[in-house]
């Protein structure tokens, strides 16, 4: 028998998921001796036996990795055979290189089974974990990943919990977060306003016991989650709803719903197999589901959880103190509230709230009472939400579950922080063959997520091991982050790529679907706003584009933008603007002219004559807007897009049976004939002869979106002929519309092109930072140092 010895080196997320009880196993199984240890470069592995066993041991320790790993590379040498016996798993070694942290995983059905064993030692133990669940990149402080370094340091583990840590063979092996009743956090429920004491009740059960009688008695309970705090109240209490509002200044906007379970869940929801899926997997979004309009079985959220809006957000408990809020307290006691609203907590625009001091301080007036807890969170995590349409993931923000995930790159790059859009920030750093996004962190405009997009950059720069050799900022003048990455290339004499908006949206697709760096293809951006080449506000946009440049081929055509965030927020504005520019007179039988007072109608009037304030736009969001409330569906929008998915919602319900399409005619560019026009003004005029036919909004609404994708179709078709392209690129927050993404991509497939669309980044601005990435590469990487980025 040949005798052989290897040194195994294991890169990707291999640590903390449970990957040294894994090779311990394997090496067990195949009579292999050495030993094993994490370093920050990843696992390595020294392996001695027989010939075929170390082959084979090379082999499954990719192929047989546990769930949550993600092997990238698999490297070894051979070394001489030394005497020896057994294997065993020894302490992390060494700094710099790069590892990869895993991203929070929701708790698993090992765990879940122990919480819920009476004769358990966790039984009910709200901060059960293993190697194949709970927190991580929210606890992690920095590397290596080991105890020390995350937020579970200050817990000293109890022997029992000790013993399971050190065990090889235990799957609490190295579980980082690994506690029980005994030395865990420890679980409180503070109540100021019931008693004015301002005393908490520090006894797990008590304090689970009070929140669940507050949330029945329709309080508003802060919970602190693996990413931060939300805010819990009754879903099924029109009461609550309104007063969590009104505290939170929400308007509107959907709040999403916390369920026990997927028999719930398709209680409120229609949830197909995939949707249940989606929703029960360890990364744990938000799924987007159709709403139930017929209550199941006296379980349903109340209306005002989502108005107007056929989709509800539902979530399955993420974390065993989540399971354990909708389980009575004692065997055959009252069963608690079953749908619960849950929602970010924080004011409208501001970061999740993460520290507990800093909670109480922000969040102060809306929460009735806390329930929390003394494991700190090290960064704020928010969560994911996503959708299904047709078959596949859509992606509307990627953070919790998903974050620090690296997404593959189609060719190298070298060490880039790509720093996003002023809207749903998210901020990606790259080097080689990997991009690792941001969790969501908020919208610029506001200082406290300023903040935190400061923290966030260093805590993910230092997990990931890349210094910044180069910096990938929007090229709109007036962005926050374009000005932080200004400040930060003049201080650290990195250079600075600036990239229009469009352009980044659609390399970011590109990038998802792997095509190779000469690749071009006909990119369709629609979107609310981004800037212009020409200063003009854009979002309809038709590109040939590749990573290199792009060429504008197509747009909708120019409508004024009358004093910018009037006409966002007051839809009728925009829809105003709209009519004029179709040559329709602003007749008081439309509801759009209707809604907009006498005196504002005047002073726009004149602003529209006189062009003052007037800036040009070519947006998908204002058309949206525009026909949203030219159609008498919304004339104020109390959030972003609400205008553009009240009209989805109703034309969702006829777009089956309603079959005819708006025109949409693209038309020679007036003053340039190598371009083209998307002519609204013809869709507008269409628009109105129906509503003053009194045809019904949901008509108009399907006749607009078919009208919409029949465009895209076209523009598309006519591409291909002039350039021999048939991939078609959809990008922009406008295809977070599930309708319209739909429609288009069927339209395409019949036109025999190939369409590609989101599936890993959200096609808003959450996933613009990876088209920067993309991007950003090539136009710095011939002006950047060959070597780059720290890896060792
Ligand atoms: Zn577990
Ligand atoms: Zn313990």
């Amino acid at each position: 028998m040949s005798v052989e010895r290897r040194r195994v080196r294991v890169r990707g997320v291999v640590q903390g998921v449970g990957f040294r009880p894994f090779v311990y196993a394997l090496a067990g199984e195949l009579s292999l001796t050495g030993e094993v240890w994490n370093d920050p470069g990843g696992v390595v592995a020294v392996v001695q036996g027989e010939e075929k066993d170390v082959e084979a041991f090379c082999e499954r320790v990719r192929d047989d990795a546990p769930p949550l790993a993600a092997v990238e590379d698999v490297a070894w040498q051979g070394e001489s055979p030394v005497p020896g016996s057994g294997f065993v798993i020894s302490a992390s070694q060494g700094s710099g290189g790069r590892t990869l942290v895993p991203a929070d995983v929701a708790t698993c059905e090992a765990c879940l089974a122990e919480m819920s064993d009476p004769g358990d030692r966790r039984y009910r133990h709200p901060f059960i974990t293993c190697t194949a669940c709970g927190p991580r990149f929210t606890i992690v402080t920095g590397l290596p990943y080991d105890r020390p370094m995350t937020t579970m340091a200050r817990f000293e583990m109890c022997a029992d919990c000790a013993r399971e840590y050190a065990d090889p063979t235990d799957r609490r092996f190295h579980a980082q977060p690994v506690s029980c009743h005994n030395c865990g956090p420890v679980l409180e429920l503070e109540n100021p306003r019931a008693d004015g004491s301002g005393a908490s009740l520090r006894h797990r059960e008590e304090a689970l016991g009070r929140a669940q009688a507050l949330l029945a008695r329709g309080a508003i309970v802060a919970i602190k989650g693996l990413g931060g705090y939300h805010m819990a109240c009754d879903a099924t209490d029109e009461e609550a709803v309104a007063r969590l509002r009104r505290r939170k200044r929400r308007g509107d906007k959907p709040f999403a719903v916390l369920v026990p379970d997927l028999v719930t869940a398709r209680l409120v929801c229609e949830v197909h197999d995939a949707e249940a899926d989606l929703l029960t997997s360890p990364r744990r979004p938000i799924v987007l589901l159709r709403r139930r309009r017929m209550s199941g079985d006296g379980v349903q959220a109340v209306e005002a959880v989502a108005p107007g809006n056929p989709d509800l957000g539902v979530m399955l408990p993420p974390t065993g103190l989540h399971h354990l809020l909708f389980r009575p307290a004692s065997p055959g006691g009252a069963v608690p509230l079953q749908v619960l609203v849950l929602t970010s907590g924080n004011l409208a625009g501001e970061p999740i709230a993460t520290d507990d001091d800093d909670a109480r301080t922000r969040l102060g007036d809306i929460a009735d009472a806390w329930l929390r807890h003394d494991r700190p969170i090290h960064v704020p995590c928010d969560d994911s939400v996503t959708r299904l349409v047709d078959g596949a993931e859509l992606p509307i923000r990627r953070s919790r579950g998903y974050a620090p995930l690296p997404v593959p790159l189609p060719f190298e790059v070298p060490a880039l922080l790509a720093v996003g859009g002023d809207l749903k920030n998210t901020f990606a750093v790259a080097h080689g063959r990997a991009a690792w996004l941001s969790a969501h962190v908020g919208d610029m405009d506001d200082l406290a997520t300023q903040e935190t997009f400061d923290r966030a950059v260093a805590h993910l720069s230092e997990l990931v091991s890349v210094t910044p050799q180069g910096l990938v900022a929007d090229a709109h003048p007036g962005y926050r982050s374009a000005a932080w990455a200004a400040r930060r290339s003049r201080t650290g004499g990195v250079p600075l790529a600036r990239v229009q908006h469009h352009h980044a949206h659609v390399a970011a697709v590109m990038a998802e679907h792997s095509l190779p760096a000469g690749a071009r293809v006909i990119g369709v951006a629609f979107d609310g706003t981004g800037y212009g080449d020409d200063g003009a506000v854009w979002g309809g946009e038709g590109l040939i584009a590749g990573y290199d440049g792009y060429e504008r081929l197509a747009h909708l055509s120019y409508v004024p933008l009358a004093g910018g965030d009037a006409s966002v927020l007051r839809t009728y504005r925009m829809a105003l603007a709209h009519l004029r520019s179709a040559g329709v007179d602003w007749t008081g039988d439309l509801p759009c002219v209707a809604a907009c007072p006498p005196d504002e109608r005047r002073v726009l009037a004149r602003q529209l004559e006189t062009d003052l304030a007037c800036v040009p736009t070519s947006s998908a969001g204002r058309l949206f807007d525009a026909v949203s409330s030219i159609a008498g569906v919304c004339h104020e929008a109390g959030y972003e897009a609400q205008a553009a998915m009240e009209l989805e919602g109703l034309a969702r319900d006829v777009v089956e049976v309603e079959k005819q399409a708006y025109p949409l005619p693209l038309v020679a560019h007036p003053s340039d004939p190598e371009r083209l026009v998307w002519d609204c003004g013809t869709l507008v005029r269409a628009v109105v002869a129906d509503v003053l036919d009194a045809v019904p909004a949901a008509v108009v609404g399907a006749r607009f979106h078919r009208g919409l994708a029949r465009g895209v179709v076209e523009y598309a078709v006519t591409a291909r002929e002039r350039t021999g392209l048939d991939v078609v690129a959809l990008s922009g927050g406008v295809f977070a519309n599930a309708l319209l993404t739909s429609l288009v991509e069927s339209g395409l497939r019949d036109a025999r092109l190939k369409a590609v669309r989101h599936r890993r980044v959200p096609p808003n601005d959450g996933g613009l930072a990876l088209g920067q990435v993309v991007v950003g590469a090539r136009r710095l990487a011939p002006s950047m140092r060959p070597s780059t980025g720290s890896e060792g």
